[in-house]
C-alpha cells in the first residue's frame, strides 16, 4: 500500500521575539503554508475492483480544487473520533456536519476505529522555526493518505488536528482546519491562493465554498 503523506503545514508565523500573539489574535494572522508530497494525477482512468466486477473511475479535469488523483469507492465514507480533546472533537464533528450538509459526500461516524475509513485524531505535530530569528510556524493539521496504487482508490485516511496549537483559536477556526483536512482526506489537493476554496493553505479564512462542492461533486459523481 503506498502513503500519500499531506503534510500541511496550516501554520501559523509568529514574531518570537515580539509581543506573543495573543489568543483572539491567532486566527486573523497571516498563515504559511508548504505542502509536502502531493501528487497530482488529475485526469486518470482508472479501475477499481470489487468483488464481482469492476468499476471504471473517471478522476475529472479541470475542477475547481484541484484533485489528489485518488478517491473512496463510494461517497458513503465512514470516520472515527480517536481523540478525547473536546475541542478537537467539536471540530471534526462541526466539519463533518459542514460536509454532510453538501451532500457531495456522506462521512458516518462508527465507532470501531479498525472498520473506519478516516481517522479523526489528535497529536503534536512538530514546530518548525525558521533559521530567521524571531519567526516561528506552528504546525495545525496534517492528513495522511494510503492508497491502493493499481486502482488509485483511497483505502486510509488519517487527519490529525494539533490540539496545543488549535486551544488558541476559534472554535470557527478549528472547524475550518478540520474541514480542510477532511477535505483532503476525500481527495482534494490543495487550491491555489486565487481560488475561493476550504483548500488554501496559506490563508484559511473560508469554510467550504461552492467551488469545494463542485469539486468533490465531480469527483464522486457515479
Ligand atoms: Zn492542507
Amino acid at each position: 500500500m503506498r502513503r500519500l503523506v499531506l503534510i500541511c503545514f496550516i501554520t501559523i508565523w509568529g514574531f518570537f521575539l515580539a509581543l506573543p500573539a495573543s489568543a483572539d489574535q491567532l486566527p486573523t494572522t497571516p498563515f504559511s503554508d508548504s505542502s509536502a508530497t502531493t501528487t497530482n494525477q488529475s485526469g486518470l482512468t482508472f479501475s477499481s475492483s470489487t468483488t464481482q466486477k469492476r468499476h471504471h473511475y473517471v478522476i475529472p479535469q479541470n475542477t475547481p480544487v484541484p484533485l489528489e488523483g485518488v478517491r473512496w469507492p463510494s461517497k458513503q465514507v465512514t470516520i472515527c473520533m480517536q481523540t478525547d480533546d473536546p475541542h478537537i472533537q467539536q471540530a471534526f464533528r462541526d466539519a463533518v456536519k459542514r460536509w454532510n450538509r453538501t451532500k457531495a459526500i456522506r462521512f458516518r461516524w462508527i465507532k470501531n476505529p479498525n472498520k473506519a475509513e478516516v481517522i479523526a485524531q489528535t497529536g503534536d505535530l512538530d514546530d518548525s522555526q525558521s533559521a530567521t530569528v524571531g519567526i516561528v510556524t506552528s504546525q495545525l493539521g496534517a492528513t495522511e493518505t494510503e492508497f491502493n496504487p493499481d486502482t488509485h482508490t483511497l483505502t486510509r485516511a488519517t487527519s490529525t488536528l494539533d490540539s496545543a496549537e488549535l486551544d488558541y483559536t476559534s472554535r470557527q477556526f478549528r472547524s475550518r482546519v478540520a474541514q480542510h483536512e477532511l477535505g483532503h482526506a476525500i481527495g482534494l489537493a490543495h487550491a491555489p491562493s486565487y481560488a475561493h476554496s476550504v483548500m488554501i493553505p496559506r490563508n484559511i479564512q473560508t469554510g467550504i465554498t461552492k467551488n469545494d462542492i463542485k469539486s468533490v461533486r465531480m469527483l464522486y459523481h457515479d
